[in-house]
């Protein structure tokens, strides 16, 4: 798999009802590491995680993926070239876990046998043998399954990049360390870049190897290691934001 990195170049979203979410972004992404972006509710994360596969689009300035602009490219092609998980992960109730996972694959016409290997080397992955789990059906599964099979199915065709906007928040708290766990080994053996929103501090100290605190406008008030964040916040507002959540001990 290709290790890609992402770049924001002064990038500015306004939406059409004059909102501006994002201000003036610049931000790497490098290939290969997770990027937690944190912040109070309304800041612009989400915008800004959405604007790389262009569900939503950038007002102005460039976004590269892997070094090539994504408004150069086609937005269907692009989005299902990037992998694209949320909380709640919508997988298709009246299709099979396979089915699910084998989604993209399928929109791609890939074939049939290169799918079925796919989906068996997928659920394998995410540790949910497909003899056992494949012909099921998502209320068949428990919460933290139905998020394992949202992780193989984004990872369906080995996507350089991966967005996740808080994956794991519906997730029961006890289930969710032990996913993140999983999810983190997962990451380093493919060697993912990952780009995630969380309102968890401690999933972004568990999952990130660096931390984007963001403020309103999308201005990032500090990026860094999840220790550099937690023993030396930048700022009054990064010191609030990590007070708020008992990520600092007083
Ligand atoms: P966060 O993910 O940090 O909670 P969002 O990116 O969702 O923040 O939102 C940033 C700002 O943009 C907020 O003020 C929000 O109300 C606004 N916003 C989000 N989506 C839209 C939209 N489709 N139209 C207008 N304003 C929006």
């Amino acid at each position: 798999m290709d290790h890609a990195g992402i770049t924001f170049d002064h990038v500015r979203k306004e939406y059409p009802d004059g909102t501006v979410a994002v201000e003036d972004l610049s931000l790497d992404v490098a290939p290969g590491e997770i990027m937690c972006l944190v912040g109070p509710s309304g800041c612009g994360k989400s915008t800004t995680l959405r604007m790389v596969n262009r569900l939503v689009e950038p007002t102005s300035g460039t976004i590269t993926v892997d070094g090539a602009d994504i408004m150069s490219q086609d937005a269907v092609q692009l989005r299902r070239s990037i992998g694209y998980m949320i909380q709640h992960v919508g997988l298709f109730p009246h299709r099979t876990v396979a089915q699910n996972v084998a989604t993209v694959p399928s929109l791609l016409r890939w074939d049939k046998d290169r799918k079925q290997r796919r989906v068996e080397e997928l659920l394998d992955l995410v540790g949910l043998p497909h003899s056992t789990y494949g012909a099921r059906y998502p209320h068949e599964l428990s919460g933290g399954e139905r998020q394992r099979v949202g992780v193989a199915r984004a990872l369906a065709i080995e996507p350089p990049v991966l967005l996740m906007d808080e994956p794991f928040g519906a997730v029961d708290p006890q289930r969710r360390r032990s996913l993140q766990q999983e999810f983190r080994d997962l990451q380093r053996q493919l060697g993912l870049t990952v780009m995630m929103v969380t309102h968890d501090i401690r999933e972004a100290v568990i999952l990130a190897d660096r931390i984007a605190v963001f403020s309103e406008g999308g201005a990032i008030e500090q990026i860094g290691t999840p220790d550099e964040v937690i023993t030396s916040p930048a700022n009054d507002f990064v010191e609030d934001f990590l007070a708020d959540f008992g990520a600092i001990a007083d």
